[in-house]
């Protein structure tokens, strides 16, 4: 099989050393077994995406001594595919209707009945205010966020797995495997179109990972935990799941993750003070 890696970001700001390192990771491991890296510009936020910064990612890229085959996927180009995915598991059953607002979410889910609020992939678990009894029939509503009701989807989906080649956060490697229990109490009923973009991350990447044949997902460590989501995703909408690597984060001297607004460790910055592609993989260990 010839591998498919991609590497996967989102034009909101300049790409920093962090992006240095996952574009070397995905890039190396497609090289290094005679596959290919995609590049996929995931830009569903457009009030945060710019034009601007979507250009300096290709430019630094290119500086980083990076290629990629043509054409780039641009997420925003490809709504209608995630449109009809989003119909597939409405028509299933499987997705509501919520109106909730974050501060209705933070209200409900920290009640006293309620003990501790467990965080997801996406925040708080949602506590499940407007799951109805029974899947909500006739067209899609674009009024609203749309959530997976997750023991159904489960239940339709059977076994959810996935192979991990890297580690999670607390060293977690080899055949993941997401039991119903632990889906509904630590993932919960996540978004699967939000109000504003119709779309939502998770829905999107497992949608494009299919389209691009990605065969080898490699990330960061901060997105192991939406990692079942995708899997579970991936079944519900028949798509292959591809091999996961998740990598460690590039961190600051304070031991924090960088950040897109860090501008003192974007490579622009590095570039123009002069540093060469060998010094950036030098400062990420690559
Ligand atoms: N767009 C995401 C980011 O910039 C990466 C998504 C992924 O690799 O699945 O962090």
């Amino acid at each position: 099989m010839t591998i498919r890696t991609r590497f996967a970001p989102s034009p909101t700001g300049p790409l920093h050393l962090g992006h240095a390192y996952a574009a070397f990771v995905a890039f190396d491991m497609a090289q290094a077994q005679g596959g290919r890296c995609l590049l996929r510009i995931e830009d569903i936020d457009q009030t945060r995406a710019r034009p601007e910064w979507e250009a300096q990612i290709y430019d630094d890229l290119h500086w980083l001594g990076l290629t990629w085959p043509q054409p780039v996927l641009r997420q925003s180009d490809n709504m209608k595919a995630y449109a009809q995915a989003i119909d597939t598991l409405w028509q299933s059953g499987l997705l509501y209707p919520c109106h909730c607002n974050r501060r209705d979410i933070a209200q409900a889910a920290s009640a006293p009945q309620e003990g501790a609020p467990m965080l997801g992939p996406d925040g708080i678990v949602y506590p499940g205010t407007c799951r109805p009894d029974t899947p909500p029939t006739g067209p899609v509503p674009t009024d609203c966020a749309l959530r997976l009701d997750m023991a159904r989807a489960m239940e339709r989906a059977g076994p959810v797995s996935f192979t991990e080649t890297g580690s999670g956060p607390k060293g977690e490697t080899g055949r993941i495997v997401l039991a119903t229990g632990t889906a509904q109490t630590t993932i919960g009923d996540v978004v699967i179109a939000r109000r504003d973009f119709g779309t939502s991350y998770h829905l999107s990447v497992v949608v494009d990972d299919a389209a691009q044949a990605i065969s080898h997902v490699t990330r960061g460590h901060d997105l192991f935990s939406a990692t079942p989501v995708h899997a579970l995703l991936q079944r519900l909408l028949g798509l292959p799941t591809p091999v996961y690597h998740h990598h460690r984060l590039i961190r600051d001297d304070g031991g924090k993750r960088l950040a897109k607004r860090d501008d003192a460790r974007a490579i622009a910055t590095f570039r123009a003070d002069g540093a060469s592609p060998q010094d950036i993989r030098r400062m990420v260990g690559s």
